[in-house]
């Protein structure tokens, strides 16, 4: 099996605090996620290697990290584009969750629970009712 990896590299000195706009909190530790990622063909997994910077806000004293929604939801193992993909199998062309699944592991090579798509569809659909 074919791996294709793709490095991005988001961590930063200096971040502002999401909480509090606290300006330029130094950083702390520099992380790395994994995460599955929407593959052209079914003959290559893609891999989304994601380096983070987790920064300390001494005003609210919390730890968070830099902002990364743009390529993975919160705690997700997968990318946005995995994400939109899925959600788009079951909204736009009425699959069910476990044709959705199977599409994305045929089509994607990547494997995604029916149970995953299925939080991600029930938080679209409720974001946006139609
Ligand atoms: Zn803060």
């Amino acid at each position: 099996m074919n791996v294709e990896k793709s490095d991005i590299d988001l961590s930063k000195k200096l971040c502002d605090c999401p909480a509090c706009g606290h300006q330029d909190c130094k950083k702390t530790h520099t992380k790395v996620r994994k995460l599955h990622d929407k593959s052209p063909s079914a003959d290559v997994r893609r891999l989304l290697v994601l380096k983070y910077s987790q920064h300390f806000c001494p005003t609210c004293r919390c730890h968070f990290s830099v902002d990364m929604s743009k390529f993975a939801p919160v705690k997700s193992r997968f990318t946005t584009k995995v994400k939109r993909a899925a959600i788009d199998l079951v909204m736009k062309k009425s699959m069910t969750l476990q044709r959705a699944s199977e599409t994305m592991t045929a089509k994607h090579h990547v494997n995604v629970p029916p149970t995953t798509i299925h939080k991600w569809v029930k938080v679209a659909r409720d974001a946006n009712p139609a």
